[in-house]
C-alpha cells in the first residue's frame, strides 16, 4: 500500500464523482444514480435522497475536475480552500467494521460537504508525499476521464471504464489490418 488505507479510499472515490460526468454524459441523472454511487463507493452516514443533495454533489465535481489540471499551488489553494469552507476538524474515527481513520466534518455533515472534505485530505496527503503526479488522465484518445495511479511502478495509463481493453482490440485491429495489406 502506498497511502493510508482512507488516503487511497479517498483518492479513488474522488476520481470516481470526477468521472461521473464528461463531455455530453451524465451519471448521476437522479437521486437513484446517486444512492448507487454512495453505496459503490462505501459511503455511510447521511444521505438525504434529495434533489438538492444531488444539486450539491454534482456542483462539487467541476471543482474536483480541476485538480487533475493543476499545479501544486493551485491543488493547495483547492484543497485549502475546501477545508476550510467546511470548518474541517480532523479526528480519529472507528465505525463500521473500519480500522481508525480520519473523518475531518461530523457524519452528519451534507454529503458533498463530506465528499469535498474527504477528497481534500486524500489529496492533503499527496501534496504532502509530492506525489501529485499520481493524478492522470486516461491515455484512450476518445476519453477524457480522470484517473489515480496507485501501481507500485506507476503504470496505469487507463481508467476504469473499460478504455484498456478498448486500446487493446484497437492495437489487434490496426495489427491485422497491417498484416493483410
Ligand atoms: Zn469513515
Ligand atoms: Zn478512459
Amino acid at each position: 500500500m502506498l497511502f493510508a488505507h482512507d488516503t487511497e479510499c479517498g483518492l479513488v472515490a474522488t476520481a470516481a464523482l470526477v468521472n461521473t460526468t464528461g463531455p455530453d454524459r451524465e451519471g448521476l441523472p437522479d437521486v437513484t444514480a446517486l444512492d448507487e454511487f454512495f453505496t459503490a463507493y462505501g459511503w455511510t452516514g447521511r444521505h438525504e435522497h434529495t434533489e438538492a443533495e444531488l444539486r450539491e454533489v454534482r456542483a462539487l465535481r467541476p471543482r474536483l475536475r480541476r485538480i487533475w489540471h493543476a499545479d501544486t499551488d493551485e491543488v493547495v489553494a483547492v484543497v485549502n480552500g475546501l477545508l476550510r469552507e467546511s470548518h474541517a476538524l480532523p479526528q480519529l474515527v472507528r465505525h463500521d467494521d473500519e480500522p481508525y481513520h480520519l473523518h475531518a466534518v461530523p457524519r452528519d455533515a451534507p454529503l458533498a460537504t463530506r465528499m469535498a472534505v474527504e477528497a481534500a485530505m486524500a489529496l492533503a496527503d499527496l501534496v504532502r508525499m509530492d506525489e501529485l503526479s499520481r493524478l492522470r488522465l486516461c491515455d484512450h484518445p476518445d476519453c477524457e476521464n480522470v484517473l489515480v495511479d496507485l501501481s507500485k511502478n506507476r503504470s496505469r495509463r487507463f481508467c476504469d471504464a473499460g478504455c484498456g481493453n478498448r486500446a487493446a482490440v484497437s492495437a489487434y485491429r490496426a495489427r491485422k489490418a497491417a498484416a493483410h495489406s
